[in-house]
């Protein structure tokens, strides 16, 4: 199985990173200025006339409704702004690309099929809950999947065994991804979107888009935008799969838990979505099988859920949640409720390539309680659990939302701070130590306290040292706190020196 360290490697092997179009790539970084140029970008896309004369085809439709026949790309961004014309742009350069070869069994129409569906259902329930952010949602859309694209161009044969486990045992690919790879193609789009240079809250959304109560504590943006993305693919898959029905139980389910139910019309945004879709495939040369069944999709779905007892949808998302409290078992430590040592691990492996990049420094702590096991003996097994689940409280609580703190093994917690400069490290993992030194632990009557002994190390992009030596530079220094009379905190420095706090 692999780790989340092998997802970077596998993704930056360089001549098999799918990288966006040159010219895709172009318009972003021009996008993305803080004051971006339109005459700029009407020059990057008059580089390649026939994109140009797609996009021009495309807006002079009857989609667009424009007064006049708009005849140069410039014009187009005064008339659709810069926005509308990246995503067109963008949109055209990814799908009439055909990487295919041979013996690749990716089934690419398919892919930019499900695509520009999701794209063109995250614009249409943007539109409807937040305007403002209509054209983003399309661009979320369009990439949200590239991490599929990504792995099954990167790991061709696995990646075949996660599509014959997906259809074998009827599962969400993301759980076959997870079997098999060891991380999923959610996972893998947030790499490519950070590789990309896109900004993070792009990426967000879509490190979560099956499953947004997995998003990591983050703003109300944040938070809506994965709630759109996730509807956007339900819709996706409305139309792609056999149980419509249920599917607009879900989509139904979702739009209510989300808050959307007063402003979203679910069967008008569905029909919108086939309206819109029927409409622009041709454009990119994809066919819709069946059209006539495709456009009866929605009123069939609906008098089918009529049929469907409200006890299957709750079924349904019952299985769902039962795969998700599955999942947070893997991840996160029963007792405490912080990530485990694996996730730690993978999150470690995350951040220090991060750090490469952007060459911030990081800082790993080990934290052991002192003699825990006598207060086992002393208090029994379950006060000792009592004061595992304190000592963790006080851990998560001292530290910052974005600082990640995990249960490393039976009374071991190792953290991972970032943008704390170096030198201000000691002094947290210090307020850390009193803060448990004072606190009273109470169980069954009895109430006791405890120490805990620190160790810290911190990564510098220059050291080339590995995740395990940067782990075994903090413990180097928790053991010195050990051996200097624990209830301490010590600081791993270049050859082997500790410093005291
Ligand atoms: P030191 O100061 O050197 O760290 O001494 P220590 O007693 O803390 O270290 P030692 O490794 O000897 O003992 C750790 C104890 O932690 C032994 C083990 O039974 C206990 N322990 C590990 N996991 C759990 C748990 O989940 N619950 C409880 N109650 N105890 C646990
Ligand atoms: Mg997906
Ligand atoms: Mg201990």
């Amino acid at each position: 199985m692999n780790n989340g360290a092998d997802l970077e490697a596998i993704l930056s092997y360089k001549k098999r990173l799918p990288t966006l179009p040159g010219i895709a790539m172009k318009i972003l970084e021009a996008v993305q200025r803080e004051r971006p140029d339109l005459k700029e970008i009407g020059e990057i896309l008059a580089t390649d006339p026939p994109l140009s004369a797609e996009v021009l085809r495309l807006i002079n439709s009857s989609l667009y409704g424009l007064p006049r026949k708009v005849t140069s790309v410039f014009h187009a961004v005064n008339m659709l702004g810069i926005n509308t014309v990246k995503n067109l742009a963008l949109s055209f350069a990814l799908v009439k690309q055909n990487p295919r070869k041979d013996g690749d069994d990716f089934n690419y129409p398919q892919f930019w099929k499900n695509s520009l569906t999701a794209a063109v259902a995250s614009r249409q329930i943007a539109e409807c809950v937040a305007p403002g952010i209509a054209e983003d949602m399309f661009f979320i859309g369009l990439l949200h999947d590239m991490g599929q694209l990504a792995l099954a161009c990167c790991l061709p044969d696995q990646y075949a065994l996660v599509m014959v486990e997906t259809d074998q045992s009827q599962c969400a690919q993301q759980d076959a991804e997870n079997q098999i790879l060891g991380f999923d193609h959610m996972a893998a789009g947030r790499h490519l979107f950070e590789t990309w240079g896109l900004p993070d809250y792009f990426g967000r959304p879509v490190s979560c888009h099956h499953d947004p109560g997995k998003l990591e504590a983050g703003d109300a943006a944040s938070v809506q935008m994965s709630h759109i993305l996730h509807l956007a693919t339900l819709y996706m898959e409305l139309f792609q799969d056999d149980h419509q029905s249920a599917q607009l139980g879900l989509i139904d389910h979702y739009t209510r838990m989300y808050g959307f139910a007063d402003i979203l019309d679910v069967d008008g945004v569905g029909a919108h979505i086939l309206d819109k879709t029927r409409q622009i495939f041709p454009f990119f040369d994809l066919t819709l099988e069946n059209e006539k069944q495709h456009l009866e999709i929605i009123d069939r779905a609906r008098a089918e859920l009529i049929h469907v007892s409200n006890n299957f949808i709750d079924q349904l998302l019952e299985q769902q949640q039962q795969i998700q409290q599955l999942r947070r078992q893997a991840t996160h430590d029963g007792l405490t409720q912080l990530v485990n040592y694996q996730s730690f691990h993978e999150a470690l492996a995350r951040e220090m390539a991060r750090t490469r990049r952007s060459k911030t420094p990081l800082t790993v702590m080990m934290a052991d309680i002192d003699r825990f096991k006598s207060i086992n003996d002393t208090f029994g097994h379950l006060a000792g659990d009592q004061a595992l689940q304190t000592v963790a409280g006080i851990l998560k609580n001292g530290l910052r939302e974005t600082d990640l703190i995990a249960r490393y093994g039976g009374e071991e917690f190792a953290a991972i701070f970032y943008n704390i400069p170096p030198d201000e490290t000691i002094a947290v993992a210090d307020r850390l130590r009193q803060k448990i030194c004072e606190t009273s632990i109470r169980y069954d009557r009895q109430a006791f306290s405890l120490s805990m002994s620190f160790g810290i190390a911190t990564y510098y992009p220059e050291d080339n040292v590995t995740k395990e030596e940067l782990i075994d530079r903090a413990d180097r220094a928790l053991y010195q706190a050990k051996a200097e009379g624990r209830n301490c905190c010590r600081i791993y420095q270049h050859r082997l020196k500790c410093t005291a706090a």
